[in-house]
């Protein structure tokens, strides 16, 4: 681990600004550690109180182990909606609107920033502080480049409603520039409802696209290449600020490793993990459903299992949701886990053959970096375009039309999909994903480039 002692004096001084929600935290640790490595100084600022408790151990087990990175804590103003809203989508609103007082803190911050890194989710408030500061701002984008374009396209799509059109008929939409259509069902309805904070939460922040000096994307090229491309041709959105593909994100080493003796007693590729993040909690009738599955499948499994969407409020026992007779049937052939794991460990396991997947974007890059074929399951959100990423990349299936909620999908299908996945031909295609991943985040890599030319860029704005 390099030590801030072996900065040089050219070394640019870097903020990260990540929001809430593991998925967004994780990104930032992540790049946080890189940039650290390569001859950066990081602060990285957490906003205060955090939503999960999830976060808070993440944060603490960080900068234990990165000596080298400063924290900066800020504290959030009192945030009391008089609506129902997402907790996660809560903190953004809550950052933005605390914003202005990070100004002092970061004017006095000593040496002088160099660039500002936050999530997407506050962008258009922070650009305004750094903005005045004379500081050059970034975007981490902690989604796929596929669900950026349609970010960016925001505006332009709700102005021109397809829902509106009065034709029933309509099942793709088009995007500008060339950009491959987008089924209307895999765009989250919130989208288009302007008085849904998911949809003011972008219409706010897209302005931002066109003011930053960069979008850092954790994606990579050749994952992603077509989009990326018409994205950075400047047809999709006027000015729009270069798009700069930076991932797989590495992981780094955390000092709490999972330690799952059960899994190193399995065969090679032998095991399917499935998790669905940090937020997204299915249903006690579609967990059971699940559970059936695995049991009809006949595969290995190791399971994480999630009662509720805010990790503070999940009190249920397994035993409670899936019954004594089920972990009794099954504990030859599965595990299953309530609580927090180390995922990324987990993936790099040698007897995890499959991953059974939201597909929230820190999942996918973890399981393309380490060639882990996914079963898609998306429920919201970006999920369902992240989904048609992973299946045109060869990273897996998806199981299409395992639709959103209200609907229960029957333990005998789930069981069919995870017999498929677990087949050896999807193992071979997900290990040529890995190798390019390595390519490209390997020396003289795609996104190894462009973290150094950013890094480069910074130094000279100095
Ligand atoms: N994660 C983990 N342990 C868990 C659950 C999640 O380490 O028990 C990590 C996972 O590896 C990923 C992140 O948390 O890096 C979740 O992000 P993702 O985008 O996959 O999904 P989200 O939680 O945002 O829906
Ligand atoms: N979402 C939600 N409830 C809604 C609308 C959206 O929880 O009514 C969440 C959903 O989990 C989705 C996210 O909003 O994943 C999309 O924004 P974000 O960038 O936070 O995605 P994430 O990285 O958490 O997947
Ligand atoms: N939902 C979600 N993430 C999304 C979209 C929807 O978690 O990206 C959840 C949302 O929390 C709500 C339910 O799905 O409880 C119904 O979704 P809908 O899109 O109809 O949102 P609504 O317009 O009801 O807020």
């Amino acid at each position: 681990m390099a030590s801030t002692t072996n900065l040089d004096q050219t070394a640019p001084h870097i903020a990260l600004f990540p929001t809430a929600g593991v998925g967004h935290l994780m990104p930032f640790l992540r790049l946080a550690a890189m940039l650290a490595t390569r001859n950066c100084r990081i602060t990285l600022i957490t906003a205060q109180p955090t939503v999960s408790a999830a976060e808070s151990d993440e944060l603490a087990c960080f900068f234990a182990n990165h000596e080298n990175i400063k924290g900066l804590q800020f504290q959030l103003l009192p945030y009391n909606p008089s609506t129902d809203i997402d907790p996660f989508f809560a903190q953004f609103i809550s950052i933005s609107n605390s914003v202005h007082h990070l100004h002092p803190l970061l004017s006095n911050i000593s040496p002088p920033l160099s660039a500002i890194i936050a999530d997407f989710t506050i962008a258009s408030s922070v650009c305004k502080v750094a903005t005045d500061l004379s500081i050059p701002t970034y975007i981490l984008i902690t989604t796929s480049a596929r669900f950026l374009s349609l970010m960016a396209c925001h505006s332009q799509l709700v102005k021109n409603n397809p829902k509106n059109s009065g034709d029933e008929g309509i099942d793709c939409i088009k995007l500008p520039a060339g950009l491959a259509p987008m089924p209307l069902s895999s765009i989250p309805p919130p989208f288009f409802n302007p008085n849904h904070y998911f949809s003011t939460i972008l219409s706010s922040n897209s302005t931002s696209f066109s003011k930053v000096n960069g979008i850092l994307v954790n994606t990579f090229d050749w994952f992603e290449s077509e989009t990326i491309e018409v994205l950075n041709s400047g047809r999709v959105v006027h000015d729009l600020a270069p798009i700069l593909p930076v991932g797989p994100l590495e992981s780094f080493k955390v000092g709490q490793a999972t330690n799952l003796p059960w899994l190193d007693n399995q065969p090679a590729k032998s095991v399917l993990f499935i998790s669905f993040g940090s937020r997204t909690a299915l249903s006690k009738d579609q967990l059971r459903e699940l559970g059936t599955g695995l049991e009809k499948a006949g595969r290995r499994f190791l399971w994480i299992l999630k009662g509720s969407e805010v990790d503070k409020q999940d009190k249920e026992e397994i035993e409670d949701i899936l019954g004594k007779l089920f972990l009794e049937r099954t504990k030859n052939k599965g595990l299953v886990i309530k609580g927090w794991v180390n995922q990324d460990q987990i993936l790099a396991h040698p007897a995890i053959g499959g991953f059974l997947s939201h597909c929230g974007w820190n999942s996918v890059m973890e399981a393309a970096r380490l060639g882990v074929p996914i079963l898609a399951w998306p429920q919201h959100g970006d999920q369902r375009v992240n989904a048609q990423v992973v299946e045109n990349a060869g990273l897996g299936l998806w199981a299409r039309d395992w639709f959103w909620e209200k609907m229960l999908v029957k333990g005998e299908e789930i069981a069919e999909k995870i017999r498929k996945i677990m087949q050896g031909e999807n193992l071979v295609k997900a290990s040529e994903v890995e190798e390019k991943a390595r390519q490209a985040y390997g020396i003289g890599g795609s996104s190894e480039k462009v973290i150094q030319g950013t890094i480069e860029a910074l130094k000279k704005k100095k």
